[in-house]
């Protein structure tokens, strides 16, 4: 799980919410991934994707049998399936999503006896430390959107006169 978190932060440094994930075979690291829909244009870009995908291409199966995938986010329904359709032995989750996670806080992909999968799952794994890097995250963002907003009214505040609406009224 620390390296999962240690991808959470690469995540974090090119301005993507901070998700992690590594995949592993044994005690063998195949691949890692960090989220980013942003910066690839791709709602896709989730972190267990990523790792899903690099692991994929370097052992060279889209199955990934004996495999288990640590991320420090409660996967999303998509990467739930994306798990199943990789034949993942087991999910290692952090923190829980009570917004999309599908591991059981909105939904529970991995409990449906009608998908044709056998993968366990074990949630809350350094759940404070995963969900902490999240909340930073967006308390940071919040903080910054605060202080853009500040300094847009300052601006306005600061041109009198000007017939051109400012940023924050356009907002
Ligand atoms: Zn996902």
């Amino acid at each position: 799980m620390a390296l999962a978190q240690a991808a959470a932060e690469e995540a974090r440094a090119a301005g993507e919410v901070p998700v992690g994930a590594v995949l592993v075979r044994g005690e063998e690291v195949i691949a890692t991934g960090f989220n980013h829909p942003i910066g690839g244009h791709d709602p896709s870009a989730h972190a267990e994707m990523a790792a899903l995908r690099a692991a994929a291409q370097a052992v060279e199966n889209y199955r990934l049998p004996g495999c288990e995938l640590y991320v420090t986010l409660e996967p999303c329904l998509m990467c739930a399936g994306a798990i199943m359709h990789a034949r993942i032995a087991r999910v290692v989750f952090g923190a829980r999503d009570p917004k999309t996670g599908a591991c059981g806080s909105v939904v529970d992909a991995f409990a449906n006896p009608q998908l044709n999968h056998h993968t366990t799952v074990i949630g809350g794994v350094l759940e404070n430390e995963c969900g902490a890097a999240l909340k930073s995250f967006f308390a940071e963002r919040r903080r910054a959107s605060r202080e853009a907003r500040a300094a847009a009214r300052a601006d306005v505040a600061g041109a009198p006169g000007s017939i051109e609406p400012g940023p924050a009224e356009s907002l």
